[in-house]
């Protein structure tokens, strides 16, 4: 008999829609390491019961997702990368000589799904929209890629004050503002949609004319059609893509995290598209 099969998982609440499963699936499948991945549902107050007990029984690894990502933060102070520390919150779990030990692939991935796209980057003027966690790590990751200027528009304005607050190094030109307030002279060379507003099948209430000529609207949010914020965008005249090839990306660096090995994206991009393109 063989040894068996690495077990890792998406621990969430709810993890029900998760694609996560089935993206490891096809990297294990491509890259030939027997693994299994399912889908963990953690009490709302039994995030740290719930990996206690996985890793104990032997689990390898996981990913973690709303609304447990500072909560897996703060599990994993021992051993916390420089992206985890940057964004203050942790996607990516496994066990360093028994100690656990957390990374953030979210902004990576982004940024991987950003060049593959060609969006503008060095130099440009980009309007983050939302104050979560996910633009936390949009907006570490821009400040390393060189940016002109970054600024943070959220409907509750106290929470970009403090991302602002929290991610200023002097390194990049980094503001904070409301929804009302996002519109820039010029307009923005590019603008992400870091909120959870499509998940409700709506937009962000943005000004209008908010881009430059050939700027480019990234929605993180991802479904078999465009979604209202690249609806939107597209009709002001921007190019536009949603955060499918960002899910892909953000799996394939926990997946290197790992194995120590790299899978190919695009394949795994085509697939995913396809499932959501038949279940529509
Ligand atoms: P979060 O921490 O819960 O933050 C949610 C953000 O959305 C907050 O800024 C919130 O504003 C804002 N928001 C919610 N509903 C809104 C509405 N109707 N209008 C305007 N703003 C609204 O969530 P998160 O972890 O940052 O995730 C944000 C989104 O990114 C989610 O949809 C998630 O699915 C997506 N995401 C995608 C990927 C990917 O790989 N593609 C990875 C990570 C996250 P307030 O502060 O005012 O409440």
């Amino acid at each position: 008999m063989g040894s068996p099969a690495a077990r890792f998982a998406v621990v969430g609440n709810p993890v029900a829609h998760s694609r996560s499963p089935q993206i490891h699936a096809l990297f294990g499948a491509q890259t030939g390491l027997a693994l299994t991945y399912e889908r963990l549902l953690a009490p709302l107050d039994a995030f740290d019961a719930t990996i206690d007990t996985f890793f104990a029984a032997g689990g390898r690894g996981l990913n973690v997702t709303v609304p447990f990502k500072e909560q897996a933060w703060a599990r994993a102070q021992a051993h916390l990368s420089e992206r985890a520390r940057a964004a203050g919150a942790v996607n990516t779990l496994w066990l360093r000589e028994g100690v656990l030990a957390g990374c953030n692939t979210d902004g990576v991935g982004l940024l991987r799904d950003l060049q593959r796209l060609g969006a503008p980057l060095a130099q440009a003027h980009v309007l983050v929209v939302g104050a979560g966690g996910a633009a936390r790590g949009a907006v570490a990751t821009l400040r390393a890629a060189g940016c002109a200027s970054v600024r943070v528009a959220n409907r509750t304005l106290a929470r970009a004050q403090a991302l602002v607050a929290d991610l200023a190094d002097g390194t990049l030109d980094l503001q904070a503002c409301t929804l009302a307030d996002a519109a820039r002279a010029g307009g923005w060379h590019l603008v992400i949609n870091a909120t959870a507003s499509g998940l409700q099948d709506a937009a962000p209430d943005l000004p209008p004319a908010l881009y430059a000529p050939d700027a480019w609207a990234y929605d993180m949010v991802y479904g078999s059609r465009p979604t209202p914020f690249m609806v939107q965008a597209g009709a002001a005249g921007a190019r536009t893509a949603d955060g499918l090839g960002m899910l892909v990306e953000q799996a394939a660096e926990s997946f290197f995290l790992w194995h120590g090995v790299r899978p190919q994206t695009g394949p795994v991009v085509a697939a995913l598209r396809a499932s959501l393109a038949a279940e529509a």
